[in-house]
């Protein structure tokens, strides 16, 4: 049986009000039966990481660098984040590749650097809108997916989040047809490493998740789960999406 995840991404979203009452209204929600982490900001991680001790919620970094602790002004090393008990991190997210031009070959060094460290990988793969229009979604996913498998075949085990970019803060969601149909590419192209890493990888789906769509979208064979951004920001949002789980 896969780990089925759902992960908060609060992006550059959040201050030390909003930290106390995310923490607040977590203690108010039900036990839910999915492994749970939340991607603040860096400056709260620490903060919140406190906060969160009674819970079973893990705390993500939603970056990291590509290098080794160094001259690298505004850089964050995965050995900081594993001195912060961070248990994983986000890489390519699409944000990081659209606005700041990370490529395949940086996403897989930092998925080394957070191996290396300790730290769960969750790599973010997806095409935009004009991709999917063209044709050429498994394409895009399998190129952005190859260094990945180069890795997984020295060891290395990440989730992978297929994030429609067309669906990623849009209200657009990918329909659970459309989404399960990519994560069967993205468990196919894992086949390449062994049928056991295809059939254990954990698969997030990301893209304007909410509590109303996240049941139909989770029960589709190939979704383990949810990468979640927006709808994360509101504690029992995200919990009703965790809840999804429990329904099936
Ligand atoms: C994300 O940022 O990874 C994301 C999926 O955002 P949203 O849920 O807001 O579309």
């Amino acid at each position: 049986m896969r780990k089925k995840w759902v992960i908060g991404n609060w992006k550059m979203n959040a201050h030390s009000d909003f930290v106390a009452e995310w923490a607040e209204q977590v203690a108010k929600q039900q036990a839910v039966d999915v492994a749970m982490a939340v991607c603040p900001p860096f400056p709260y991680i620490a903060t919140l990481k406190q906060k969160l001790t009674n819970t079973n919620i893990q705390l993500g970094a939603q970056n990291v660098a590509a290098t080794d602790e160094g001259a690298y002004t505004g850089e964050v090393a995965a050995t900081m984040l594993a001195d912060l008990e961070v248990s994983l991190a986000l890489v390519g997210h699409s944000e990081r590749r659209t606005l700041f031009g990370e490529t395949n070959e940086d996403v897989a060094e930092k998925c080394q650097r957070l191996a290396e460290n300790g730290i769960l990988p969750i790599v973010c793969v997806g095409e935009t809108h004009a991709e999917r229009e063209q044709g050429v979604t498994e394409n895009v996913v399998a190129e952005q997916l190859a260094p990945i498998v180069e890795l997984i075949k020295t060891g290395l085990r990440p989730v992978i989040a297929y994030e429609p970019v067309w669906a990623i803060g849009t209200g657009l969601t990918a329909t659970p047809e459309q989404a399960q149909a990519v994560h069967t590419f993205i468990r196919q192209e894992l086949t390449k490493v062994s049928a056991e890493v295809a059939e254990s990888t954990s698969i997030l789906y990301g893209g304007s998740v909410n509590r109303d769509n996240a049941a139909a979208l989770f029960s589709q064979a190939d979704i383990d789960g949810g990468l979640i951004g927006g709808a994360s920001l509101d504690a029992e949002h995200f919990f009703t999406i965790c809840q999804a789980f429990n329904s099936h």
